[in-house]
């Protein structure tokens, strides 16, 4: 129970407070605070800090002392207002405002006109010479205070005022006169007796004290704590309630309020961005009751206001070195400032952003990395739709959805997954569109190029598969009304999409579109291509910026990048997006097409010499693919993983096999070499093949195959360095559990290297490692390390075998509800689980280390492409990531902002 010494104090002024006192006065009332200090035009206020929502929360009452203290408060701001909250002949009224550390959904709404009361509504209706003003603000408060603080349905209020509307035969509220308002009140008081069983409270400060609760009361709503749960944000942190004294846009055209950003958050550039209500309040702007106007405008309406706002916002911006998004109230000519915070903008807005702002001497380079993430990188590097060609000639913008998995993605309409993978195997390019899909949908999902759906949100069965398979996904798109049955879907308007039109979905913007919209390459792609230059004279203003920050993050970055690539395409690719090395290669693709039969022969063989006849018809083949692969990699490491998966992924389907085998049967002509396959077919056949013979564990069962991939190996080096390259092969054996595994295959590599070695006069400087993927590995990581020049860690193999989890099956299967239950925010297949696949690797650092001091440390799942995950490797101090070659430039940037946050990195060293 946190303590509750005299000392505590639990109410700040808001000219006690500041910016970096978030955890106690919670976003809004530390900016609200920062702003008074700054000497700006706040209305006056103060703030109830979380220390005594927490109280409040543990104990079910509030802190003794609270009330006292906001008394004291409150009788310092009555007297500096010179009236009385609630006051009959002139009212001090406030706003109730919960305001947390991170801004959540589900907290309580702000209560506006806190004071009024049946006596001092005519007060107010006096010092503002408007009645209706003054009746409109207590029709308001009992709305909003019915509806948040007492849970009243807020449909009631709604339909009584619909109803008023609709009796005078208006359609707006401004029409309703002040006669109409009062009715309204008595209408709504009436709604609130009857539904809670006690009057609306008369008493202002009865009122005060009930909101304050209120917001307390919401911190463990159910939104509240599922949205905590998901983001890991502790469930005791508490809010903060800022009590700020009301001023009035709606009393006349001479007031209004806005919002305002200091900058345009969509490109970043410099300007009046913003919109203006004039008579109007609070929620009113984003109510979108009337239309507001371009802030530019206000310029005209009021120009000492707008002189003065624009000065604040720059101000606003020098100050906190970043893009700020106001909220602001004008009364009667006087400008207010109700809230500021650093504002949301879009990807590239926040590369432009953080290169200008050090361009003006705001922030550094390592600030500036902060500014802009890996997640922004990526939605830069997606192929997008042509802004130009958007919503024009014959592609008509339908609706718009949640973005759930970034991309452009155009195809026709089908509406379920069979005709999906019909359609896609005859060459058809098709986006499934479904209500919601389920794990039945998963084959249409693979055949798709992209997946629209009309319920669900981010962590939908559709969103968490489509991520998964780095699909463009919509989800939730509620204004397409999806009919499966008759296989068509309607737009707003009654547009109608029938099966087989073709429809262009953005997975990063969550846009739907008829017809198909043009596709262009991203042009930071285009950069990492080398196929536009950063310091070309007519450079792209984004291409500049993604490059100064890529510097940024090369010259600090302590860890280094690596790429999985197969084959020499992607290794150049590779090369060009910043890769320094391959950090895996796998080899299975050599045993794969036409190699297939070599490979039956293999598993076929019954004597030593048919194996070997086998396997020598491989070794060839293997070598030229390694002689390419290095050839692109010249002077980088390259790390070769031996073959990992079961041997059935090489032959032939079981049943398609046994079908084939009993017609030829039948037709009594037998085949016998496809008789001799299924029955090895039927051999290798597993329960759980991901737990059964693969990995190092065939290497060791099957004679000869080991050997035969390392001498491919060996001789394709040999190859390069007679021919004067620089080959750096690094040799690394899967799915080892023990060092014993590793001892063996060890000895016979060296063995088979030496040879090669001898053979062709050269010294190849292999060097021998293993994959970290396995519980027991990471266990006895020291013991491993004695074999093993590097641990290269398999955090998907990892992640699924310490969570006993099979990835193909649990995530289309439930991952939707974990999600949804909170267990986790984010998949573990997707963000590395750091406490606990995390500590695995925590641990097999330090073991590894002990024993090997100069061990080299690396990371090839996919986790090594992915920001959260880059931060731990860079914490945990691994040497290289090791990711696909489009997410390089992730992977580099984020290594940079890792070494920048000056975190860590050495913490096994
Ligand atoms: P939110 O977090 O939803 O923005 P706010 O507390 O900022 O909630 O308030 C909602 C609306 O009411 C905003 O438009 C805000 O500017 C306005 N508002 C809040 N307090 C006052 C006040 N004291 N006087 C006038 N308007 C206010
Ligand atoms: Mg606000
Ligand atoms: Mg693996």
């Amino acid at each position: 129970m946190p303590e509750t010494t005299d000392q505590q104090k639990f109410v700040y002024d808001f000219t006690e407070g500041n910016k970096d006192l978030k955890d106690l006065l919670g976003g809004k009332g530390a900016n609200l605070a920062e702003m008074t200090n700054l000497g700006l035009p706040v209305p006056p206020g103060f703030t109830i800090t979380t220390e005594a929502c927490k109280v409040y929360l543990e104990s079910g009452t509030e802190p003794v002392a609270l009330r006292d203290e906001v008394s004291a408060h409150l009788d310092a701001l009555e007297k500096q207002m010179g009236k009385k909250l609630g006051q009959a002949d002139d009212p001090l009224l406030v706003s109730v405002r919960s305001g947390a550390k991170f801004s959540m959904p589900g907290m309580m709404d702000t209560v506006l006109n806190i004071g009024l009361s049946d006596d001092s509504v005519a007060g107010l209706a006096a010092q503002a010479g408007s009645e209706r003003f003054a009746w409109d603000s207590y029709r308001r408060l009992i709305q909003m205070f019915g509806k948040t603080v007492l849970g009243v349905d807020g449909e009631l209020f709604e339909e009584a005022l619909d109803e008023a509307k609709r009796a005078k035969g208006v359609t707006t509220d401004v029409e309703l006169d002040a006669a109409d308002l009062q009715r309204l009140v008595e209408e709504f008081k009436g709604i609130v007796a009857k539904e809670t069983g006690r009057d609306f409270p008369q008493e202002p400060r009865e009122q005060m004290d009930l909101a304050v609760r209120a917001v307390f009361d919401s911190w463990n709503g159910d939104r509240a704590k599922l949205y905590r749960r998901q983001e890991r944000i502790p469930g005791d942190l508490g809010t903060a309630v800022n009590i700020c004294s009301m001023v009035f846009g709606n009393l006349g055209p001479d007031s209004g309020t806005g919002v305002a950003f200091t900058r345009d958050p969509a490109s970043g550039h410099q300007g009046v961005y913003g919109d203006y209500l004039q008579n109007a309040q609070g929620e009113d702007v984003v109510a979108g009751i009337r239309n507001t106007v371009p802030l530019a405008d206000l310029e005209r309406i009021d120009k000492a206001s707008y002189d003065q706002l624009m000065q604040i916002m720059e101000t606003l911006e020098t100050h906190y070195k970043d893009l700020c998004d106001i909220e602001f109230t004008i009364e009667r000519g006087k400008l207010w400032m109700l809230q500021t915070r650093i504002g949301k903008r879009t990807a590239g807005a926040a590369f432009r952003i953080a290169t200008q702002l050090v361009d003006q001497g705001l922030i550094d380079e390592a600030e500036a990395l902060q500014r802009v993430t890996g997640g922004q990188l990526a939605q830069l590097m997606f192929p997008r739709f042509d802004d130009r060609a958007c919503g024009r000639e014959g592609s008509e913008l339908l609706g718009r959805g949640i973005a759930a998995s970034p991309g452009a993605a155009v195809g026709k309409a089908v509406f379920d997954s069979y005709t999906a993978v019909k359609w896609s195997r005859s060459g058809e390019k098709v986006i499934l569109i479904r209500r919601e899909t389920n794990p039945d949908d998963l084959d249409g999902m693979i055949a798709s190029e992209g997946i629209l759906t009309s319920r669900g949100g981010k962590t939908s069965h559709a969103a968490v598969v489509a991520r998964g398979m780095g699909k463009t996904c919509v989800c939730g798109a509620e204004e397409l009304e999806v009919d499966t049955k008759r296989r068509r879907m309607t737009a707003p308007g009654g547009i109608v999409i029938e099966e087989g039109e073709v429809v262009s979905i953005d997975g990063s913007t969550g846009k739907v579109y008829l017809g198909e919209v043009p596709v262009v390459p991203s042009p930071v792609v285009e950069y990492f291509e080398g196929r536009m230059q950063a310091d070309a004279a007519d450079a792209d203003e984004l291409v500049q910026a993604v490059h100064r920050m890529m510097s940024y993050a090369d010259g600090g970055r302590r860890l280094q990048v690596r790429a999985n690539a197969d084959n020499a395409e992607d290794a150049a690719r590779a090369r060009r997006f910043g890769a320094q090395g391959i950090g895996l290669c796998r080899t299975e693709h050599m045993f794969l097409g036409e190699r297939r039969e070599m490979v039956e022969r293999l598993i076929l063989a019954d004597t030593e010499a048919e194996r070997d006849e086998a396997l020598g018809a491989l070794l060839p083949l293997q070598k030229a693919d390694f002689v390419e692969l290095f050839e692109a990699m010249d002077g980088l490491p390259v790390t070769v993983r031996l073959l990992d998966p079961p041997l059935h992924e090489f032959l032939p389907d079981i049943t398609e096999l046994s079908v084939r085998v009993a017609l030829a049967e039948a037709r009594r002509e037998p085949h016998e070499n496809e008789l001799r396959l299924l029955q090895a077919v039927h051999k290798l056949h597993e329960q759980n093949p991901m737990l059964g013979l693969r990995g190092v564990r065939l290497g060791l069962v099957i004679p000869g195959l080991f050997a035969m991939q390392v001498r491919a190996i060996a001789e394709a080096a040999a190859e390069r360095a007679t021919a004067g390259g620089d080959p750096r092969a690094e040799i690394m054996i899967p799915l080892v559990g023990t060092v014993q595994e590793l001892e063996i295959v060890r000895e016979e590599a060296e063995r088979v290297i030496a040879e090669v070695e001898q053979a062709t006069g050269t010294d190849l400087g292999l060097t021998l490692g293993t994959m970290i993927e396995l519980p027991r590995a990471a266990l006895t990581a020291g013991q491993i390390a004695e074999a093993a020049e590097f641990f290269s860690f398999g955090t998907n193999d990892l992640t699924q075998t310490v969570w006993g989890f099979s990835r193909d099956d649990v995530e289309a299967s439930f991952f939707t509800a974990y999600l949804e239950k909170g267990i986790f925010g984010v998949s573990p297949f997707e963000t590395i689980d750091r406490d606990g696949v995390g500590s695995l690797v925590r641990s097999a650092v330090k073991a590894g280390r002990a024993t090997r001091p100069d061990l080299k440390l690396g990371v090839c799942g996919e986790h090594g492409g992915d920001p959260e995950s880059v931060h731990f490797f860079h914490e945990v101090g691994l040497d290289y990531v090791s990711c696909s070659p489009f997410r390089i430039p992730v992977a580099r940037l984020e290594a940079g902002r890792a070494a920048a946050l000056g975190n860590g990195g050495s913490d096994s060293r």
